[in-house]
Formats: C-alpha cells, sequence, structure tokens
C-alpha cells in the first residue's frame, strides 16, 4: 500500500510546478532533522506536525489551549516516579542555570549526561528498566557544581534519610549517589513487597497486604460498572490510619491541576462541537471531584467524540509505575487527526466482528457485539508526563473494562512518531541480526507498514476483543502484576494472528502476505534477540512489553521445536532465529492467544503466573552477552525520545488569531524553559 502510494506521489511531483504547495511540503519534509542528539544508551529526535498549519484559526486555538494544559501537569509526573524527583530537577536546573566553573570539562560533560537522562525519564529511574541512574561524575565533583553555582536556587528539603536532618548538599547528594536509597521506581519482584521495595510515590508508610486490603474491603461484589479504584491519589498512613490523599483541585498536586483546569476551560469555549465540549467539560469537573464516577462519565464522553479533529488525552492514564497497577501516571497528549492515513485503520476497525467471530479464541469468550471500535491516525502536536519524552506509537483508551465492554474505546496510532522512528532507523540491525539475504530484504521493503499494522491490529482488534466471564472481576485483581503483560501479549497474539491472514489483503490495507512474513520474522529476532541490547548484563526482563513479547516467543519456539517451526541456528559463532514455517508459526501464536484469552476470561492467577515467570522473565545469559556484544559494535542507542513542537500564539489584543508551530533542535533548552515556565508543585508532596 505504500510502495503504491509513494510511487504515485513521485510521479504527482515530477508533474507539478516547482512553486506547487504540495512540492513544496515534501521538500520540507526531506529537509526536516530527525536525530538531534545521542547519549548514554538514549537518543533524541524529532517529528513533523504535517496538517498543523491547515487549521482552521479556531481549531489552532484550541490546540494551543490543550497544550498548555498538557505542559502544565509536566510536575506532576515527577513527583508520581519519585518523592525527590522535583528537588534533584530542581537542584539540576540551578546548576545547569547558574554554575560558575568550567562547563568544558569531561566531568561537567558527564554531569550534563546525567542531567539529560534524568530529564529524558522524568527522574532518577531509568524510563524503561526502573533502576537508578546514577551519575558517571564523582560525588565530590557534584558537591563543586553545588558550590560554585547560586545557592539561593536550590530547593529547601526537609528529609531525614538517615534518621537526622541533614544540610541541603548532604541530603541531595544522598539521594542522587546512595544506591540503596530509591534503588527501583517499580520493583515486580513477586518474592519482596512490592510496595515497599518500590520507589514510586503512590504509597507511602504502608505495605503491599495493607494497600490490597484497603483496596479489596472497597470492592463491591458484582458491581457491573467498577470504578478504576485508587487511581487518582496516593495512599498514606496517618495517625495509624490508612488515607487516600486526592490529586484534584484543592487536594495534592492542586496548584498544578488549577493550571490545567484553566486552560481546559479556556479549550471547552473553542471546543469544534458539542460532543467534545461535553468531553472537556466532563475532565474538568473530575479534576474538580476527584469523583472516579465522574472520571467514567468523561471517558464515555470522550470515546463518543469521533467527529473532532483535534483530540486530547490528560489525566492519570497508564497504571505502569504502580506495581499493582491500580494509579494512574499523569499524562497529556495533543493531535490532530492525519485522514489519510485513518483511511486504513478504519478499514480495520469496520471489520471488528470479523476479526472476533474467526479469532482462535474459545466461543464462549469471543464478544458477540464487538462495539464501537473507533480507530484513527493521529499527529501529536505536544506529549507531556508519561508520554514524553518516550512515547507510545499506538493507544487504546478508555483502560475501565467495563466501559470499553459497554460503550467501546477509542484507538489511535500515532502517525508521525511512528513516521520520525522510521526516519531515524538502524539500518545495521537488519543486517546484523537477520540470517538470509531474502529476509532482510523483505524486512527492509516490508517492516515498514507492517509495524504499522501490528500496531493497528493491537490496538483496534486486540485489547478490545474477548470478554470476561460474568462474575470474574478485572484483571488487575483476578492476575494482579501480571496483568499488565499478559494483557499486552493478548493483545500482540490477535495482532499477530491475523498479519498472515488473507483477510487484510482483501479489505485492502495489506498488499500481500509478504508484509505478515516481514512482521513475523520481525517479532521473533527483535524479541529473541534484539530487545535484549535493553537490558544490563545479569538483569532479567521487568518491563511488561518486553516481558510479553519474549514469552510469545520462547511459548511459540518451544512449542514448535518438535517439528522446527523456528529454529536457532549458529553460523560463523553468531546465533540467527529462522522461520521455516510461517503458517504453522501462525497456528502457534493462535493456540497461545486461546490460552491466554481463558486466563484472563477466567482470571487464572496461577496459569497467568506461569506463564509469565517460566517464558517471559528469564534472560538466556549467553545469548545476552553475544546480543551486547553484537549491537554494541553498531553503536545506536536503543531508546528514542523527542523534543516537543513550540507553540507561541499570534495576538490581536487579547484575542488569538493564529498560531505558530516551531520545531525546537535543543533538548536541553527544552528542558530548561519548561523547568521555568511549568514549574508549579513545591519539591515535597
Ligand atoms: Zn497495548
Amino acid at each position: 500500500m505504500k510502495i503504491l502510494k509513494l510511487s504515485i506521489t513521485l510521479i504527482l511531483m515530477t508533474l507539478l510546478s516547482k512553486t506547487n504547495p504540495i512540492t513544496a511540503q515534501k521538500k520540507a519534509d526531506a529537509d526536516f532533522v530527525y536525530q538531534v542528539d545521542q547519549f548514554a544508551d538514549l537518543r533524541i529526535l524529532r517529528y513533523n506536525v504535517p496538517g498543523f498549519k491547515e487549521l482552521t484559526p479556531k481549531q489552532k486555538e484550541m490546540v494551543y489551549y490543550l497544550y498548555e494544559a498538557a505542559l502544565c501537569g509536566r510536575d506532576i509526573y515527577y513527583d508520581q516516579n519519585y518523592k525527590y524527583n522535583l528537588a534533584v530537577r530542581k537542584t539540576i536546573e540551578n546548576i545547569v542555570a547558574t554554575y560558575k566553573g568550567d562547563k568544558n570539562s569531561s566531568d561537567y560533560k558527564k554531569f550534563m549526561t546525567y542531567a539529560k537522562r534524568f530529564w529524558f525519564s522524568n527522574g532518577i529511574h531509568h524510563h524503561y528498566s526502573n533502576d537508578k541512574i546514577i551519575p558517571e561524575c564523582s560525588k565530590e565533583y557534584f558537591t563543586q557544581l553545588l558550590k560554585g553555582s547560586d545557592e539561593k536556587g536550590f530547593p529547601s528539603l526537609h528529609t531525614s534519610m538517615d534518621g537526622k536532618a541533614l544540610p541541603f548538599a548532604d541530603e541531595i547528594t544522598n539521594i542522587i549517589y546512595n544506591p540503596y536509597i530509591a534503588a527501583k521506581k517499580v520493583n515486580l519482584d513477586s518474592k519482596q513487597d512490592l510496595i515497599t521495595s518500590s520507589a514510586c510515590n503512590f504509597y507511602e508508610g504502608v505495605t503491599q497486604k495493607e494497600v490490597l486490603d484497603f483496596y479489596n474491603a472497597q470492592t463491591k461484589e458484582g458491581d457491573k460498572q467498577p470504578v478504576m479504584i485508587g487511581l487518582n491519589s496516593k495512599l498514606v498512613k496517618e495517625n495509624g490510619k490508612l488515607v487516600e490523599k486526592k490529586w484534584m483541585v484543592g487536594g495534592m498536586y492542586s496548584a498544578a491541576i488549577e493550571k490545567i483546569v484553566y486552560w481546559l476551560e479556556k479549550a471547552s469555549v473553542v471546543a469544534e462541537n458539542d460532543k467534545q465540549k461535553e468531553a472537556l467539560d466532563k475532565m474538568i469537573k473530575f479534576y474538580k471531584t476527584g469523583n472516579l464516577k465522574d472520571f467514567d462519565d468523561y471517558n464515555i464522553a470522550w470515546v463518543k467524540d469521533v467527529e473532532s479533529v483535534v483530540d486530547n488525552v490528560n489525566g492519570y492514564i497508564e497504571v505502569y509505575d504502580d506495581p499493582l497497577g491500580k494509579k494512574g501516571s499523569y499524562e497529556g497528549i495533543v493531535s490532530i487527526k492525519d485522514m489519510e492515513a485513518s483511511k486504513r485503520i478504519e478499514a480495520i476497525g469496520n471489520n471488528a466482528q470479523w476479526f472476533e467471530d474467526h479469532s482462535s479464541i474459545m466461543d464462549k469468550h469471543k464478544k458477540k457485539n464487538v462495539k464501537g471500535i473507533k480507530a484513527k491516525v493521529i499527529n501529536v502536536v505536544v506529549e507531556c508526563g508519561d508520554a514524553a519524552p518516550s512515547t507510545p506509537i499506538g493507544i487504546n483508551l478508555p483502560n475501565n473494562e467495563w466501559i470499553r465492554e459497554a460503550h467501546g474505546s477509542k484507538s489511535v496510532n500515532l502517525g508521525n512518531v511512528v513516521d520520525a522512528y522510521g526516519k531515524a532507523g538502524a539500518a545495521g540491525v537488519i543486517d546484523e541480526f537477520y540470517l538470509s539475504d531474502a529476509v532482510k530484504d523483505r524486512v527492509r521493503k516490508y517492516a515498514d507498514l507492517a509495524d504499522r499494522l501490528h500496531t493497528d491490529m493491537h490496538e483496534v482488534i486486540g485489547h478490545a476483543s474477548g470478554q470476561i466471564n460474568d462474575g470474574v472481576g478485572q484483571p488487575h485483581e483476578t492476575l494482579k502484576n501480571y496483568a499488565s503483560c499478559l494483557e499486552e501479549a493478548r493483545a500482540d497474539l490477535v495482532a499477530l494472528y491475523y498479519l498472515m491472514d488473507q483477510k487484510l489483503v482483501d479489505i485492502g490495507v495489506m498488499p500481500s502476505l509478504d508484509y505478515g512474513k516481514a512482521a513475523y520474522d520481525e517479532y521473533i529476532t527483535k524479541n529473541m534477540m534484539v530487545q535484549l541490547s535493553r537490558i544490563k548484563p545479569g538483569d532479567n526482563l521487568e518491563e511488561a512489553h518486553m516481558r510479553n513479547r519474549q514469552l510469545i516467543d520462547k511459548w511459540v519456539i518451544e512449542k514448535g521445536a518438535k517439528e522446527k517451526v523456528v529454529e536457532q541456528i549458529k553460523k560463523d559463532g553468531k546465533t540467527y532465529f529462522v522461520i521455516n514455517d510461517y503458517m504453522k508459526l501462525r497456528v502457534l501464536f493462535g493456540d497461545l492467544l486461546r490460552e491466554i484469552q481463558r486466563i484472563k476470561s477466567e482470571g487464572d492467577y496461577k496459569a497467568g503466573h506461569d506463564l509469565v515467570e517460566n517464558y517471559g522473565v528469564i534472560v538466556d545469559k549467553d545469548l545476552h552477552k553475544e546480543v551486547l556484544e553484537r549491537y554494541n559494535k553498531l553503536n545506536i542507542a536503543p531508546y528514542m525520545g523527542f523534543i516537543q513542537p513550540k507553540l507561541t500564539p499570534v495576538m490581536d489584543g487579547a484575542k488569538i488569531v493564529d498560531v505558530v508551530i516551531e520545531y525546537p533542535m535543543d533538548f536541553v533548552e527544552q528542558m530548561m524553559e519548561y523547568g521555568k515556565k511549568y514549574s508549579y508543585l513545591p519539591v515535597e508532596n
């Protein structure tokens, strides 16, 4: 499909005159610089926002208000990640702004690398591994930095981490350098107390058992419309009693939330239509009441708003940063609809019932009536909180299961982000990790569209399919800390199962099954090998997506071992995974899908636990070592994140008449600017 579209574009371009705006736009795209920085294991990219200039002035005004609303919550996510992240951030910002010493020394450069890693991760823990990042410059040098900077710019701290109150310099150095303080943001090692061993700031002074007892007592049996209990609060112990501190106007984080509400109220006035306005007004109401029923109402209204060009996610959304999967991390994503690319994803959504009916899952777990799968491709204008600088490529919301079943969900593919990833892509990986030229060729030619289709199918069909048996609770209750991993596996398997189905060719979204084969080649090689480049020697897999991907691969390889469906081959000392039978592999994906759907539908914790622990967690140490050696030679940082576009309103008196979009080049500059402009919360919450 894409090949075809490209060639037509090329023919058109040669036919059109030089001054044609389409040609000019293409030229501007070709000149766009995607990657601007690389350090540690990170790369900093930029994304373009096609379609922004074509918005009406009123739509641009609305985008601008939502952009401000998104950024105003930035502090919340830092604080959610760890209680002292804001103190660390203000310390870093003050050093960067006021340090008088040599800024060209190798020590200072090491400090700056730490600063950039900190910003990238929204805190002291690695955004993916959740491990604490320790600066490479020495503690002594860091103390020098503190002394050489403007004293008045540092925050004041009232902690007493070692049981006694220490001077600020000692305290902050301890927070940053002591490997035993807040060692891990989210600990998923089920042998430990997940709450006390995790540094995230969702709970304080409570144990895992206390948290579970507290929330289990609130679960109403037989409730057909359960709210996501605990989503919008920090749970603390005060005078021996458990208390929820709600994130709302007048509650915890109020100073930032009031600003968010201020901008949302402005956006509501210029909404494109009534449905969009209703959703925004309900979002505002939720921020004011903190009532989770209001959050559900907002989500229902948001799902119904399908006509609008401008869209907005703002609030406590994903629960991956909480080891118990209850607390929502703040995020803001403002986007505009990509009309052309949306046609592909809409064609998939229109066939949702067909996909459900023909799935490999048991009939009793199939939805008789798959409702309201609304899919589209968007171009992001700004992202913040949990969604930035590292971003998702697809989103499917809301997360509350009963709303998804009763009202459907909205599924979006972040088109311009995926595009930027592709353009900054690493060709070296294909050459290094695939064995035959034919497979390399296929991946090069077809993987781009195959990836997009995988994301579309994962979000639009995957998360929306299947049903839970009557009387079985939500996955977060039944499958606990394995729920996220198993849900991602389930959605991936739906995508994989259909990527080798003629149906996708017949509905016109995939030119041939070669794309499906490329998707399988990638899924096996990337997840059995390439993804291991993201973790440290000796570590096992922690992150839900990484776990689910290895789980799927190891399971199908094991079940297909006799027939050599996928073979592990050693050539010239290098390991390769080769798929011998794509159709049999498809059947195995279907078998695992049926089992994971059964686990979700029945709430079979034991089976879920065993699947994840046996297949998804443990890393093959020898293979890991080999992958690291091969990958390091390529000198490609494995993680990517983005500098956000900058919006500036053009005023006529008090009225916004236009909004200008710019694409900044400097990550540090943007982080410093945000730190100044959107700093609303105190350093200790
Ligand atoms: Zn997903």
